[in-house]
């Protein structure tokens, strides 16, 4: 299948990138979602802004907390030291994405650009609090990440708005998994769960939690926190909290007729508990 004709221009910096954009434009990064879009013509952009050139948006720096910038792939971000020693659920996450060969050219900046509902970065970056810088031509923002997923592919960027980097809180002194039930085929998630816990010994001081893969978007569940939060994290403990990540994603669950909605629902639970696990084994 072939796309719709477009014009290809390649930026050296993001001002050039902005200035080169159009209405009818698209940025084209690791080109891993954007390119099948086009190739199915879902999306016919007439112009594309390759990146892929942009040195000052590819690092990963650790100072307190983790600025990934948004072209970072997901192999560097899995490799990363820093990010596997701040937010080892991102790194365990960008590490489980698709294939090898998805995980060397997929960026994070695309990733979340594209706001796939299986994807697997968006869960954890919702379960931590993590925020999106975002760059236009009126100037910059940053939004929460759970403000910046929308709904099925919609986030909250403008037309012509461009994401610079991810900031990511410091969660070294959390114990932290992403459990994931991916598809057999594609390795998307069906079902994704995030979980960091802050433990005071045996008891849990405050949990993040969040699911995705079952939702049009990542869900932080609220509910769940609540549930696990001042609990010793036993059976009955876990149990509510389940229950709770059930209908926390109540109003959000996606589902296909090999996956349906109610099945994606009751994973989702079981997928919380392996988290848990994983977090504190
Ligand atoms: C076979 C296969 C399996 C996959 N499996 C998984 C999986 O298991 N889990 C998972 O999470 N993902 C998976 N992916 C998706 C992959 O992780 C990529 O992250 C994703 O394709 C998009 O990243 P990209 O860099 O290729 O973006 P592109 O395809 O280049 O762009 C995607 C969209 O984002 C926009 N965009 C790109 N960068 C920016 C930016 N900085 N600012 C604003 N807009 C931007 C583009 O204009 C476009 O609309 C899979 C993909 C494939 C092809």
């Amino acid at each position: 299948m072939w796309p719709n004709k477009f014009d290809y221009a390649r930026a050296g910096s993001v001002d050039e990138a902005l200035g080169m954009i159009g209405d009818e434009g698209k940025f084209l990064a690791g080109g891993h979602s954007l390119l099948p879009v086009m190739k199915l013509r879902l999306d016919a952009p007439e112009q594309l802004v390759d990146i892929g050139g942009i040195d000052s948006l590819r690092g990963i720096s650790a100072n307190g907390g983790l600025s990934i910038g948004a072209t970072a792939t997901h192999a560097d971000i899995a490799a990363s030291a820093d990010v596997q020693a701040k937010c080892g659920a991102l790194a365990s996450a960008c590490g489980q994405v698709g294939d090898q060969a998805v995980r060397n050219f997929g960026t994070l900046g695309g990733n979340i650009a594209h706001a796939d509902p299986a994807s697997d970065p968006p869960t954890v970056l919702v379960a931590v609090g993590a925020s999106v810088n975002i760059q236009g031509a009126d100037g910059s923002r940053s939004v929460g990440a759970e403000d910046f997923f929308v709904d099925l592919f919609e986030t909250a960027l403008d037309d012509g708005e461009l994401i610079t980097s991810v900031d990511v809180p410091d969660l070294s002194d959390h114990q932290m998994a992403y459990a994931k039930f991916p598809h057999p085929a594609s390795r998307y998630a069906i079902v994704g769960v995030c979980v960091a816990l802050k433990m005071n010994g045996a008891t849990c001081d405050h949990a993040h939690v969040a699911v995705g893969g079952a939702t049009v978007k990542a869900v932080k569940c609220g509910g769940a926190e609540a549930a696990l939060a001042g609990s010793t994290l036993d059976d009955d403990a876990l149990n509510a909290a389940a229950e709770a990540v059930k209908a926390d994603i109540g109003d959000w669950l996606a589902g296909d007729i090999a996956y349906p909605e109610a099945y994606r629902q009751q994973m989702a639970g079981v997928f919380f508990k392996r988290a848990v696990a994983a977090a504190t084994g």
